[in-house]
């Protein structure tokens, strides 16, 4: 066979990773060098040149979307259909083992996934069970204890340190709450992994039934694995798999929640004989783009080292806007990308990237106004709104009864008078007999715990639900949906809502019918035995966002820097530049490498951009409700100068770019936001020049000066003691 195709347009170093004889491999390398694609090809590599059989390869990757490109890139190559290949990502290949051997795993077969908002909710009712305070033990930090103990492999009885009264109660809550998600059949995100490497511990036959079935063991993204992604393969791999692992010690963003960028260490360590390759051509981005990535990693301490060239060209320079305001920033983009689309470009070429979800929205607004088709990937996620997570909710009973998260969100929606008194007395009947909710509201009933006139609400509840159960059995997924929104009258309760808000839900829950009609069963769901049912609802959880930004159409690409892992875009926005926003304050303020982490970010952000980046900053933003005055992010101080290009469209002259650094600022203002009698972006009036926008400040005191822009008269700078501004 002509296995050419499969070292065409790979370079000496990408080739040798590729034909590695045997053993264990570390692909350690920059952005863009091309581990992604050494990682395809060793995988077509092995199946076509060494004759390994498809099933006996896994390929593990951080998103869906990443798994769907790798998955359809592999079959391409190959020239046979993906479906036998075990593709994906961790949570998605655990969540198909524990489907698979759910008796093993000690899950219930109709096991429900539980995503964070579902989690939140069960663990406030768990604090305000136990009689604790939540504004002392919220439920959020709850969660984030849980999971974290999780992500280390850490049962509630495996908790130290409970002399210490907090860690104790918070390993109370665990416990409690563990409880509850046993008795319901409820997994949350973490709980899949957990289990999944529990079935290695627990189960040695079905380990090592897969040991030897699974002896290629390909990770990309490798400085992203958490203690217990690690833990699960080192034993997977056992002594006979063979590991190739690729990944980039600065691009490592996930230490927040648990990433370990030090497995990769380990990994040399815990298996003998690694052949390290290093890959240090970069074939995304221009030359610029390249340097100015460079300059701000190089602030990191105690990197691996690695260097990275391109023989590209240089490209243009990094485009730096300063905004007003966030408005003005968004304007900008959008203006920007207006004009790249003039130009006959695709809108798929551009993203816009950014820190937190709440950034998504301006930009959408402006894209809207200005015609021009977006998608969000994450953010306001279409499985997560509210009404449709009450129809799945009514889906999942459906499937369970037993799901107590899914029964305590739609007891009562619509509305039907069972009030919080009555649903407490079902929550303690449930916890004494430790039965589920379904079982205890059928046992309030019978032994006339609460008021006949609750009893009666109560048990029409428990009728819709069971006539739900026995109708829809075995109607098509599409039907089944559109009758449990009817028949629960969702559809009627959210059309009493204000119009706006109405349309927009009804919508969603007609696109959810859409939705479940158009699903198909995943073949790897349908080999691990799933019903299309079962399948629908753990995409629902599991793929939420991602499965919506599957479809490739011609649009602009909206994401947080997080989600942007991995991809590459010609022309990439990342706005929001600001000290603060990123690096995130909390990162500032908090110790133990986290302003590392978010240089990482940046880091991860300039290199998805092959052709052109451009930085935005707003020099006041308004957040959270208030308005707040911000520096530029101290990252654009570390790209190295002559790499920028200032772009103020809207003033006559340019401004200097002022520096984020102290040090080097030109003249950093002194005085305080609240001494300021004007915001940057005000309308005001002066007396001969007419109306104007407060454009900058600079001095204090006496001094302080004032850059306004002036309708009529132009840019000026007046000193703000005589100026005689008034406010519009
Ligand atoms: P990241 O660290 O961002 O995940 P990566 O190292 O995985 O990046 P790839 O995504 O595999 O890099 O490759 C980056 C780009 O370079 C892709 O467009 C890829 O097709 C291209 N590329 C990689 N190697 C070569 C090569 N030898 N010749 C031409 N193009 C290449
Ligand atoms: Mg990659």
């Amino acid at each position: 066979m002509d296995v050419s195709h499969l070292l065409q347009d790979l370079n000496d170093a990408q080739r040798a990773a590729v034909t590695l004889e045997g053993g264990h491999a570390l692909i350690l390398a920059g952005a863009g060098s091309g581990k992604t694609r050494v990682l395809i090809h060793r995988l077509a590599w092995l199946i076509q040149v060494n004759h390994v059989s498809p099933l006996g390869i896994l390929a593990v990757t951080f998103t869906n979307k990443a798994a769907g490109e790798m998955r359809s890139r592999a079959g391409t190559l190959l020239q046979m259909s993906p479906r036998p290949l075990w593709i994906g990502t961790f949570h998605g290949i655990a969540h198909r083992l524990l489907r698979m051997h759910w008796k093993e795993a000690r899950l219930p077969e109709s096991f429900q996934i539980l995503d964070s908002e579902d989690q939140q909710r069960l663990l406030r009712r768990i604090i305000r069970e136990e009689g604790l305070d939540d504004t002392h033990w919220p439920a959020k930090q709850a969660q984030w204890f849980i999971n974290a103990r999780k992500d280390e492999g850490e049962r509630p009885r495996h908790i130290e340190h409970l002399d210490h009264p907090a860690t104790a109660t918070w390993a109370h809550i665990y416990q409690r709450y563990e409880d509850y998600c046993n008795r319901g059949g409820l997994v949350d995100f973490a709980e899949i992994l957990l289990r999944a490497h529990e079935l290695w511990l627990e189960q040695p036959a079905v380990l090592d039934h897969y040991r030897r079935r699974l002896q290629y063991l390909l990770i990309d993204e490798f400085q992203d694995t958490n203690a217990i992604q690690y833990a699960w393969l080192r034993m997977l791999a056992g002594d006979t798999g063979s590991m190739f692992v690729v990944g980039d010690d600065d691009q490592s963003i996930y230490g927040w929640r648990g990433a370990r960028v030090e497995n990769v260490q380990s990994f040399v360590r815990d298996f003998p004989a690694v052949a390290t390759i290093r890959l240090e051509q970069n074939y995304r981005s221009t030359g610029t783009i390249l340097a100015a990535a460079n300059g701000v990693i190089a602030n990191n301490q105690g990197r691996m080292g690695k260097k990275l060239w391109t023989d590209g060209p240089d490209g243009t320079p990094i485009n730096l806007y300063s905004a007003f305001n966030e408005q003005d920033e968004a304007r900008f983009v959008v203006e920007q990308i207006r004009q790249w689309l003039d130009q006959g470009r695709r809108a798929d070429e551009v993203a816009i990237l950014y820190r937190t979800t709440a950034q998504s929205r301006l930009f959408e607004e402006y894209l809207l106004r200005a015609g021009i088709a977006y998608r969000v990937y994450g953010g306001q996620r279409f499985f997560e709104r509210v009404e449709v997570k009450d129809a799945l909710a009514y889906l999942r009973l459906v499937l369970n009864p037993n799901d107590d998260a899914a029964l305590e969100r739609v007891i009562n929606k619509p509305a039907r008078a069972i009030g919080d008194k009555t649903v407490s007395i079902l929550r303690l009947q449930a916890r004494e007999a430790n039965v589920s909710l379904w079982q205890a509201a059928q046992a309030c009933i019978r032994q006339k715990l609460i008021p006949p006139r609750a009893s009666a609400a109560v048990q029409e509840f428990i009728d819709l639900a069971s006539g739900m159960q026995e109708r829809v059995q075995n109607w098509t997924l599409g039907n089944q949906m559109q009758a449990v929104i009817d028949e629960s009258k969702l559809a009627t309760h959210y059309g009493k809502e204000p119009r706006e808000r109405m349309e927009t839900r009804i919508e969603n829950l007609r696109e959810l019918v859409n939705a479940a009609d158009a699903f198909i069963l995943p073949n790897e769901d349908a080999d691990a035995g799933l019903t299309e049912l079962q399948s629908f609802l753990s995409h629902a959880s599991l793929e939420a966002g991602e499965t919506q930004g599957e479809s490739w159409d011609d649009c602009v690409q909206l994401m947080t820097l997080h989600s942007a892992k991995g991809l590459e875009f010609p022309v990439v926005f990342m706005a929001g530049m600001e000290d603060g926003l990123f690096p995130h304050q909390r990162s500032v303020e908090e110790s133990g490498g986290r302003l590392e982490e978010e240089r990482r970010l940046c880091y991860v952000g300039m290199t998805r951009a092959r052709k052109q980046l451009c930085l935005s900053y707003a020099e006041t933003r308004r957040m959270h409700g208030a308005e707040s005055m911000s520096r530029p992010s101290r990252f654009i101080d570390e790209i190295p100068a002559d790499l920028l290009q200032e772009i103020r469209p809207r003033l006559a002259a340019n401004r200097p770019y002022v520096s984020a650094r102290p040090a080097a600022a030109a003249k950093p203002p002194t005085f305080k936001n609240q001494e300021w009698p004007f915001k940057l972006g005000q309308r005001v009036l002066h007396h001969k020049f007419g109306e104007g926008t407060v454009l900058a400040f600079e001095g204090s005191g006496e001094h302080t000066r004032v850059q306004i822009n002036f309708a009529k008269a132009g840019s000026k700078w007046l000193v703000l003691a005589y100026a005689k501004l008034e406010a519009r």
